[in-house]
């Protein structure tokens, strides 16, 4: 062994789902948004003048901070933003957790968290869900480093009410509690943005991966009060300046200040998803009540694995996760109408013809 050997971090990585490089394929794999960005964001990107390429991007990121600030009716110095809400996740762990004490999340949610606790020797510990995969509150009410809770839970796909949470924040007023809710414009109950008036300690991380069908722009915020803003921001600051490129600023500011087409892309996703989890019921799958854009379901007969192999085989791509409590079930994400009715005859041929 070398003697620098020893001085490498080593972590295990988080592990994302593949982005297969076939052309004809139905791809349910990584809750993508199969529908465009808002118009907007083509007209930008194809009316960019490069000659401003040579310039370094915004480092405050300012148009964009303001753009989400508007939206959200809270002021610039509450947004704070990232590529990606990976990168604003990974940014909040650094800055917010720095205790002795354990952070608790639950033992099955987004499972890029303890690959963060790793890389960043945080203790966390993972008080379990129930057997309906709910998150049970009370093991929230211990001292703890902070609480980090997905909402609507990934992949769970399960939507907690506003009172749970502030249930939750209430509890931990020494602790930061984050919550990361990447899916939340599919739920239809509200966002913990309402309660950011009432709590200091909370920090709300949204992304335009999903339901702003920007995965592959990166472009995540978190909002919090100004205080804690401030300290993301040094923390960003003392890493990489210049973190979002001028190109995703510009197509950023264009997807949000166009309210109505993110409202009717949310509206075709979920109606795709009602239909989807009336068939996915009558074929013999259970699952708990979708409020993201993709279901987690189980058959009654036949193994995940098999049916995750056998869609694999032909072209359809979903995840599965070979983990402890939920290795019988295979996460869809909700593509196009037809992609999802495809899917419904294919496993409808199949079960039939299951033995
Ligand atoms: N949080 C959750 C719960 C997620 O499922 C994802 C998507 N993998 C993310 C955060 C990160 O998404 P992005 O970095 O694309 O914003």
């Amino acid at each position: 062994m070398k003697a620098w050997e020893k001085n490498i971090r080593r972590v295990t990585p988080y592990v994302a789902g593949e982005q297969p490089a076939q052309e004809k394929m139905i791809k349910l794999n990584t809750n993508e948004n199969p529908y465009p960005p808002a118009p907007g964001v083509a007209r930008v990107l194809h009316g960019l003048n490069t000659d401003e390429l040579r310039l370094y991007p915004d480092l405050t990121i300012k148009p964009l901070v303001e753009e989400l600030a508007r939206f959200y009716k809270l002021d610039a110095d509450q947004v704070f933003v990232g590529v990606g809400s990976d990168d604003v996740l990974a940014t909040c762990f650094l800055t917010f957790f720095n205790s002795e004490l354990p952070v608790l999340f639950p033992d099955i949610t987004y499972s890029f968290y303890p690959v963060w606790c790793q890389l960043y020797r945080i203790p966390y510990e993972t008080p379990p869900l129930d057997a309906n995969f709910r998150i049970v509150k009370e093991d929230y009410y211990r001292a703890n480093g902070g609480i980090v809770i997905a909402n609507p839970n990934a992949p769970t796909s399960i939507y907690e009410e506003l009172d749970f949470l502030d249930d939750i924040i209430s509890h931990n007023k020494e602790s930061i509690v984050i919550v990361d809710e990447a899916y939340v414009d599919f739920a239809d109950g509200p966002s913990a943005i309402e309660l950011l008036k009432k709590h200091d300690n909370l920090v709300v991380v949204q992304t335009f991966s999903k339901a702003r069908s920007m995965a592959g722009m990166r472009i995540g915020y978190a909002m919090a009060n100004p205080e804690l803003i401030r300290a993301l921001n040094d923390v960003k600051y003392s890493i990489n300046s210049y973190t979002l490129n001028h190109t995703a600023i510009l197509a950023g500011v264009e997807s949000v200040r166009d309210e109505a087409y993110f409202r009717e892309n949310i509206k075709k996703l979920v109606a795709t998803r009602e239909k989807f989890q009336e068939s996915l019921h009558s074929l013999g799958f259970s699952f708990p009540k979708s409020a993201a854009n993709f279901v987690f379901a189980s058959h009654k007969k036949i193994p995940a694995l098999e049916i995750y192999k056998v869609l694999r085989e032909n072209n359809i791509f979903v995840r599965y996760f070979s983990m402890p409590r939920i290795d019988n079930y295979l996460r869809i994400t909700i593509g196009r109408d037809e992609e999802m009715d495809t899917v419904v005859s294919f496993l409808s041929k199949f079960i039939e013809n299951y033995k």
